[in-house]
């Protein structure tokens, strides 16, 4: 029988596993006293210490450059607690609202945009989890429950099932959506059990898989996602804009591809949170936008993320790629548009009939979660 594989939780294990020379050791033990830390053995395997810039290690072993917060950084950097009108609900967007049973992660990204709360948080207690479906329950416009955290798969089946079920139960919720960076971290975790537990009578469950560096597709969590997609559930997937990871177009594409290749559509690239001690991470928003331009044409449009920002104090998540289409003066003063093809090259468009387009009305701008 092999014994059960450890997760790495202090300096010291990283040091046992080789992970990092003994002078690193207090460097390391400084960050962990700060922020959480934890590899499960997946990750810890999946490491080339023979390769001093290797993506793997620089998303998930500690880096002396997190204790060096910049002024234009935040605690809480998308304005969570702004929109919690119960404890564990984010109610941002008026059809959607973020559910967190939990704020604990298998394994720790060092860039966490919620890195001042995993970790440290407690699970929201029975009573909260309640109140928190109550919540849910008590709004008609909740057309999607996001369970996010933390990575709500730590969960057991069995409890996931009991929130998964009493989240059935709800007439108008008709989508039960589950962020997760567990079929990369901890792939063994996604057993039969939990993929049934994910589902429930009438509601469609997608699973939206946290992957930044196609290397964390190993065949275990390839099979992991395999388990959840030949069960009916469908697969997005999200990536963080990374320096030193995936801030290259080749590295990108084939992430990208990876993705695409395990049934997994890419759903959002997102652009670093302004987290504490995470600019060694974060690179420009010119420097993203190149790369999606990369991206267009090269490769299928299965392989295209939507590049997003999300808005710093709470506004929400706007896309923030490239923009292909510019509208010019024509001629009399007739505007006409100006479209750019993938290879840079510019096309006219006529413009569009005189009636104005109508355009749907804008959400209320205060209040539009209440
Ligand atoms: C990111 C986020 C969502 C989900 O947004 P989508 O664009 O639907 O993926 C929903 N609510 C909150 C509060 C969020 O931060
Ligand atoms: S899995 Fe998500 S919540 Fe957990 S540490 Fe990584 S980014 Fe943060």
């Amino acid at each position: 029988m092999r014994a059960k594989r450890k997760a790495l939780r202090r300096a010291d294990d990283l040091l046992a596993a080789g992970l990092i020379p003994l002078e690193r050791r207090a460097a390391i033990e400084a960050v962990a006293a700060r922020y959480a830390l934890a590899l499960t053995a997946d990750i810890a395997e999946l490491i080339d210490t023979a390769d001093a810039h290797d993506p793997i290690a620089r998303q998930f072993v500690p880096d002396d450059a997190e204790l060096e917060s910049r002024p234009e950084e935040m605690v809480d950097p998308i304005g969570d607690d702004a929109h919690s009108p119960v404890k564990g609900i984010v109610h941002r967007y008026p059809d959607r609202v973020l559910l967190k049973p939990v704020h604990v992660c298998a394994a720790y990204c060092r860039f966490c945009f919620r890195r001042e709360a995993v970790g440290r948080a407690r699970p929201l207690s029975r009573a909260q989890l309640d109140a928190a479906v109550a919540y849910i329950r008590a709004h008609n416009d909740i057309w999607e429950v996001i369970l996010t955290g933390g990575d709500p798969l730590v969960l057991s089946p069995r409890r996931l099932g009991q929130l998964v079920q009493a989240l059935g139960t709800i007439e108008h919720l008709k989508i039960i959506r589950v962020h997760s960076r567990i079929p990369v971290v901890a792939p063994s975790r996604v057993t039969a059990a939990m993929v049934g537990a994910l589902k429930a009578p009438g509601k469609a469950t997608y699973v939206v898989l946290h992957a930044n560096h196609a290397r964390e597709l190993t065949a275990n969590a390839r099979a992991a996602c395999a388990r959840m997609i030949d069960a009916g559930i469908p697969m997005l997937s999200q990536s963080v804009l990374l320096r030193g990871v995936n801030d290259d177009a080749a590295v990108l594409g084939e992430l990208m591809r990876a993705l695409v290749e395990c049934r997994i559509k890419p759903y959002y690239l997102h652009h670093g949170d302004l987290a504490p001690g995470t600019a060694h991470w974060r690179t420009s928003i010119e420097e993203g936008q190149g790369l999606m331009r990369a991206l267009r044409g090269r490769l299928s449009g299965l392989c295209q993320p939507t590049y997003v920002l999300d808005i710093p104090g709470g506004y929400g998540k706007s896309p923030i790629g490239p923009s292909y289409v510019a509208r010019v003066a024509g001629e009399n003063g007739a505007a006409r548009y100006e479209v750019e093809d993938f290879r840079g090259r510019h096309h006219t468009y006529p413009p569009g009939p005189a009636t104005s387009v109508s355009v749907s009305p804008r959400l209320p701008v205060d209040g539009a979660a209440q």
